[in-house]
């Protein structure tokens, strides 16, 4: 092996996922992790070891490599597999294509033009739907038919580690009629993942969910962070704006498909029958496991839910296949969010709206305290990785400090 990987390394040989990074001396560019460094892809094609335009890797986000297909992007991963585990290759004694991850400061890995956010977990809008509606008929009757979905907000999605003002915005008090303005009280986290568009299609173009995967580069983790008392009074009729919009968090290496594909498992089964067009065969679930954990300020962390990407009702292909059956285009650096992930055990529950239910049953924390909803100060981290026998692909997290309101 070229470079040490520590065993327990989200970014093994297996996984290889890219991002954007710079350091003291390097401009923004594109890497690849690997244990603890990073890969500069700029770096290395100047040994003229790509057949295609290397200025892709000199970019600060990843669309133009990624808009080069899925031939040349698999290919690339695949050659620095094989480079990394021969001790001869064009890696060897070059000790300036790697730089250390705790040296580089990471960026946005794409240029989002579109982001959409799913709602797609049952145990999610299950338990959402009897807090905000009723008790008895939690979903909507078009829920086992649509897989449901708003158009977020590109613009304010950033990367892990960028700190999140807590939101200003309107509130109905209890009992009242009139509304207030001020810092949202329930400030809120939603565990989710989401994948990235990794071609474009033109207007009146459909994806079907048997080509689906085609269209989707690879995932990234997404905190989805909401204002769970200005959702509650500002959402009907026409659903999330404020409430969703002010910030998203991401991981900031996107684990390709490719490496995922060790982790398929079947996803649930859907009854009633869906429509011809969001069948699908094979497997489309994946086994991550995922967990939160909240750090008070100047406090231990503690972990406050564990979920896993493999209860998704609908899976990415129904997804990108809904999303475009009427026609919508979709561009390379799209994101889909898949919608909080709860499972089905109230510790597994993918939002402190369902884990301390509406403030009903607050969480401890290790520090004594107890959350309802997030406070300032908290730094929210999302972690994921998927293992199998020696094959760890994981993802890093994605992490952030919330600050008080202006
Ligand atoms: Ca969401």
């Amino acid at each position: 092996m070229i470079i040490d990987i520590p065993n327990n390394s989200d970014f093994s040989i297996h996984n290889l996922p890219f991002g954007i990074f710079s350091t003291a001396d390097r401009s923004p560019r594109a890497g690849v992790a690997v244990g603890e460094h990073i890969l500069d892809l700029a770096a290395l094609a100047e040994h003229d070891v790509f057949d295609f335009n290397t200025a892709v890797f000199e970019k600060d986000v990843l669309n133009d490599f990624i808009s080069l297909g899925k031939d040349i992007t698999k290919r690339v991963r695949k050659n620095i597999q094989y480079w990394l585990q021969d001790d001869y290759s064009v890696l060897a004694g070059k000790p300036e294509l790697f730089v250390k991850q705790s040296d580089a400061q990471m960026h946005m890995p794409v240029y989002v033009g579109d982001y959409t956010d799913f709602y797609s977990s049952i145990e999610h809008a299950t338990n959402v739907g009897k807090m905000f509606r009723d008790p008895e008929n939690a979903l909507l009757p078009n829920w086992k038919h649509i897989p449901v979905g708003y158009h977020g907000r590109a613009s304010s999605i950033v990367v892990s580690g960028q700190p999140i003002r807590r939101p200003n915005g309107q509130t109905l008090p209890k009992d009242s009629k009139t509304p207030v303005f001020g810092p949202s009280q329930r400030l809120d986290f939603e565990l989710e993942m989401g994948f990235i568009c990794g071609g474009n299609t033109d207007m009146g173009d459909t994806v079907s969910t048997q080509n689906a995967e085609d269209h989707i580069f690879g995932l990234v983790l997404f905190n989805d962070w909401s204002a769970r008392d200005i959702q509650k009074w500002e959402y009907v009729p026409l659903g999330p704006f404020l409430a969703k919009n002010f910030a998203s968090s991401i991981s900031p290496w996107i684990v390709t498909l490719e490496a995922l594909e060790p982790f398929r498992v079947a996803g649930p089964t859907q009854e009633p029958k869906v429509l011809p067009y969001l069948e699908y065969e094979g497997q489309k679930n994946y086994d991550i496991d995922l967990e939160v954990g909240i750090s008070p300020e100047g406090a231990e962390e503690t972990v406050v839910c564990k979920s896993n990407f493999k209860y998704m009702y609908w899976n990415m292909a129904q997804q990108l296949a809904h999303h475009t059956v009427n026609g919508c285009n979709i561009n390379v650096g799209d994101m889909m969010a898949s919608g909080t992930i709860s499972g089905n055990e109230d510790d597994r529950y993918g939002s402190m709206l369902e884990l301390a239910w509406m403030g009903t049953k607050p969480v401890a924390m290790k520090d004594g305290s107890e959350r309802k909803f997030i406070q300032d100060g908290d730094t929210v981290t999302i972690r994921g990785y998927a293992q199998k026998g020696d094959i760890r692909v994981g993802f890093g997290e994605v992490s952030a400090k919330v600050l008080p309101a202006k």
